[in-house]
């Protein structure tokens, strides 16, 4: 992990999920998510000391376990406060709920696993409660309640807001949880007038424009596929398999359920939009375009 500093007081560690570090005076820092797990926050923490900070806050733009997962350590070091929002608030103090929204119901003893089951952290209204020189913009769809932070130096931190190419390319049908709110921050992203663009997964860019460009045509052809699949009537695991094969992705468990929620969330946008009935038969539940 190495710290580049990308403004005035703005600075990143690149990592497999990006972190912020915002500088709000000599000696006191707020972070910009925390990293995977345990072993990432005692690096950050380590880096931070090094430089003569102390971590004053934690931001997190939303609660999946690879965004909150140093927080638990940190803010035992640190006594620090977790700023998050609406019910991010609530996955990221009972992380159970991430895995039973996944499985919806109460989920396998498999799926409480580290990518899917962060350890517990205490959090605080990030609403007015922001330090000079950081603001919030909320960004929904990837996860509920998801948000952006802008720092002082025109720098955008934007989470899962925007996915990178490679995820693209390696997942497909990256996770969302509401498609609708999800193309509307795409819309958002877009008209920002920002220096640098750090999305959680992605190199810091200057232009946002072509990949938010890209994830909306992966959105689009994503809906079309299913209206495609969904021609001949289907129930949602067809849908799914199908889904899969079209994709050449490979299923395990966390994809599954992961796959799964996203799908479901698609199915509900096309039923919100007409482009797609449901009814049932012989007790099975069938999709349909219209
Ligand atoms: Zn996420």
């Amino acid at each position: 992990m190495e710290l580049t500093k990308i403004g005035e007081k703005t600075y990143y560690l690149k990592n497999a999920t990006n972190i912020g570090i915002y500088q709000i005076d000599d000696h006191h820092v707020f972070l910009i998510d925390t990293g995977n797990d345990k072993d990432t926050g005692k690096k950050v923490l380590k880096i931070v000391e090094e430089q003569g900070w102390e971590i004053s806050g934690i931001i997190n733009t939303h609660s999946h376990a690879d965004h909150i997962g140093g927080n638990q350590v940190i803010q035992e070091r640190t006594n620090c406060p977790i700023y998050s929002y609406q019910s991010e608030r609530a996955f990221t103090e009972y992380p159970i709920l991430e895995p039973s929204f996944l499985y919806g119901g109460f989920p396998l003893e498999e799926l409480k696993n580290k990518f899917l089951l962060a350890k517990p952290s205490h959090t605080t209204a990030i609403e007015d409660n922001l330090p000079n020189g950081l603001e919030f913009i909320v960004l929904r769809g990837h996860s509920c309640d998801h948000i952006g932070i802008k720092t002082s130096d025109d720098v955008y931190f934007l989470g899962d807001a925007v996915i990178s190419l490679e995820t693209i390319q390696k997942y497909h049908l990256f996770y969302l949880c509401d498609v609708k709110e999800l193309l509307n921050s795409l819309d958002i992203v877009e008209q920002l007038d920002g220096k640098m663009f750090i999305a959680s997964h992605n190199e810091a860019v200057e232009n946002i424009q072509g990949l938010v460009q890209a994830n909306r045509a992966q959105v689009q052809d994503i809906l079309h596929t299913i209206l495609t699949i969904c021609q001949t009537n289907q129930t949602f695991e067809n849908i799914l398999q199908k889904i899969f094969e079209h994709y050449d992705m490979h299923m395990n468990l966390n994809q599954y359920f992961l796959i799964s929620c996203t799908l479901r969330s698609y199915l509900t946008y096309l039923c919100n939009e007409k482009q797609l009935s449901y009814y049932f038969e012989h007790n099975q539940m069938f999709y349909q375009s219209n």
